[in-house]
């Protein structure tokens, strides 16, 4: 399949209410402005550097989330344009953004990265310090800073059951907090288990290579 067919074969599965974060990392800007042109805006990049790069490449009103870890003293690269750093892992980290959004007289949504894979190799915030990081929010310690939502990756395992009790964790957090204030973004799934996040509650995901085919590294 084209990229064209790809990327409209993943549009066509995606309910109305889901958005689609294009996972563009290890891609080129002709690929990138490609899916553009077929009217896609949201891209998602892993590295501060690449996506440095692409960006000013690129048109103007693409939303450049950030979904990889980020190191706190490359916060201020992407602080004037990004539009969502959804990997959120320290309140160092929460608090350096709410620092450099301050310095661009902008504010910057984020999302909390939660760690829900079973397996302990994945990065995230465990649930607790969500929570804490979460109330710290709502009593006005990152006042640049606008928490929109969570986002989890599941194990790579293909036990389908242990995915959906991962993806179903989180979904409950998300409800849990938003009973305090309402959040809008649940970030889950990707290629592979995209359609199990949905039925678990993400109403965005984010997909690399299912549009864009296999990275080359
Ligand atoms: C690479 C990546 C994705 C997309 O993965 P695919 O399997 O290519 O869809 C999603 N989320 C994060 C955090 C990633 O690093």
């Amino acid at each position: 399949m084209s990229i064209k067919e790809q990327y409209q074969h993943i549009k066509s599965q995606l309910p109305e209410d889901v958005t689609l974060v294009a996972v563009s990392k290890n891609h080129p800007i002709e690929k990138i402005q490609e899916v553009y042109n077929f009217g896609q805006r949201i891209f998602g990049e892993n590295k501060v550097q690449e996506m440095m790069e692409k960006q000013p490449n690129l048109p103007s009103d693409i939303e450049w989330h950030l979904i990889g870890h980020l190191q706190t003293n490359k916060v201020k690269y992407i602080a004037p344009f990004v539009a969502m750093i959804q990997s959120v892992d320290s309140e160092k980290l929460l608090s350096e953004i709410n620092k450099q959004a301050e310095k661009n007289e902008r504010t910057i949504k984020v999302l909390l990265q939660v760690k829900i894979a079973e397996e302990d190799t994945k990065t995230g915030l465990e649930v607790s310090e969500a929570k804490e990081l979460f109330l710290k929010y709502l009593q006005g310690e990152f006042p640049n800073i606008e928490i929109v939502g969570l986002m989890g990756m599941a194990s790579f395992v293909d036990d389908k059951v242990q995915v959906k009790r991962e993806f179903s964790f989180l979904k409950r957090l998300f409800d849990q907090l938003s009973m305090q204030k309402k959040l809008d973004v649940l970030s889950m799934g990707m290629s592979d288990d995209f359609h199990l996040a949905i039925e678990c509650g993400a109403n965005s995901v984010r997909v690399g290579s299912a549009i864009f085919g296999q990275r080359v590294y």
